[in-house]
């Protein structure tokens, strides 16, 4: 690889046309258009966008799980996105496991551990309120403490069997014990909705925040619910988490009426929505936001900026000199696409983004 690596005539989403320097995988110049030399020297002739690296809040990365699991990097740098966090796949038992597979990835990893000690090895981990073991899951976070960024519960029928809203409420003392903030996946019922949202505080993540299951954050008349916007108020984190079943148009069009946004937009990615749809990759989910009207600075924002202030490395969402380079390489093309929601709703857009290259640690790669 070149010493020094210059992405020439690049713009950011705010319309400023930059060169960037790289050496050393750290930023070392941000310069005016193509003024900056070098070794290796790609010039991107003012058609491509840049912005700091993608940042997937919502991924399943645990290779070993079925069907909730991936392989590291093809969720992440070959995707565009640098920096993903895996939504409790593994709980106490396995979270070992993924820091160890992360460490032989190039995309960065970290990871919400699950409140249930076996992870998703079975989807009903918290049926069995034993398996939520505070001694074990203290051991696992204070071996991993650098790696986890919260605590995921699952909060649906399928997930608690009986237990209704017992096992948030058992989140909600491991977060006081941990000061770690709770990512709370939401879906049918029971438990009821508006007894999930009341346990909620601020800096808490709902994920699945868009989906169109009957149990959902907006009613029949399609007006979000008052605990919700109460929770909102306290500061509650809404967070896409498209997956198999948990993002409809009709459902991200009520939120938009309703000025209601996203502070993140994540995948909820694995093998089998990768393939087949209907996420298949950070992009097409992108994509999504952009046909519903919403500008790609606020797009991108929710994937770089609003991450990165999320996770408390504000590093992770800016371009600026002396960072270790992360970046992603994009387009925005005139080019229809069609686009199916997780209700197998169609939609046709008529602009696509897509993803040209990135910069994971410094390394670049060609998309
Ligand atoms: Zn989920
Ligand atoms: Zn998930």
């Amino acid at each position: 690889m070149a010493d020094n690596v210059v992405l020439q005539n690049v713009k950011t989403v705010d319309g400023t046309s930059i060169d960037i320097v790289i050496k050393n995988k750290k930023i070392i110049d941000i310069a005016s258009p193509g003024t900056a030399t070098g070794e290796k020297v790609i010039d991107y002739k003012s058609k491509v966008y840049v912005s700091s690296g993608w940042i997937d809040m919502h991924v399943h990365a645990f290779l070993e799980f079925d069907p909730y699991g991936d392989n590291i990097d093809e969720i992440g740098y070959k995707s565009g996105v640098t920096t993903i966090i895996d939504a409790g796949s593994t709980g106490a038992d396995r979270i070992h496991d993924l820091v160890a597979n992360a460490k032989k990835s190039k995309t960065n990893v970290c990871a919400f551990l699950n409140i249930s000690r076996i992870g998703l090895k079975r989807v009903d981990e918290l049926s069995d309120l034993s398996l939520l073991n505070k001694k074990e899951l203290m051991r696992a976070f204070e071996e991993s403490k650098d790696f986890i960024v919260g605590l995921k519960a699952r909060i649906s029928s399928s997930v608690v069997g009986e237990n209704n809203v017992e096992p948030l409420k058992i989140a909600r003392a491991f977060s006081k014990e941990t000061d770690l903030p709770l990512m709370v996946h939401i879906g049918s019922g029971p438990p009821d909705i508006n007894d999930v949202l009341k346990l909620l505080e601020k800096n808490d993540i709902i994920t699945h925040f868009l989906n169109g299951k009957s149990n959902n954050l907006f009613d029949y008349e399609g007006k979000p619910l008052s605990n919700f916007l109460k929770a909102i108020d306290r500061g509650v984190h809404l967070d896409v988490g498209h997956g198999n079943a948990s993002f409809s148009f009709k459902t991200a069009e009520q939120a938009k009426e309703h000025g209601i946004h996203f502070n993140t937009i994540s995948t909820d990615i694995y093998r089998k929505n990768r393939l087949y749809g209907p996420v298949y990759n950070m992009a097409n989910v992108l994509n999504k936001f952009l046909y519903l009207g919403y500008s790609l600075k606020e797009i991108i924002d929710a994937i770089t900026v609003r991450a990165a202030a999320w996770l408390n490395k504000p590093e992770l969402g800016r371009i600026a000199r002396g960072d270790i380079a992360n970046l992603t390489l994009f387009s925005v093309e005139d080019e229809p696409i069609d686009l199916i929601d997780s209700e197998g709703e169609k939609r046709v857009a008529d602009q696509r983004i897509k993803v040209k290259g990135v910069v994971v640690n410094g390394e670049y790669n060609e998309c």
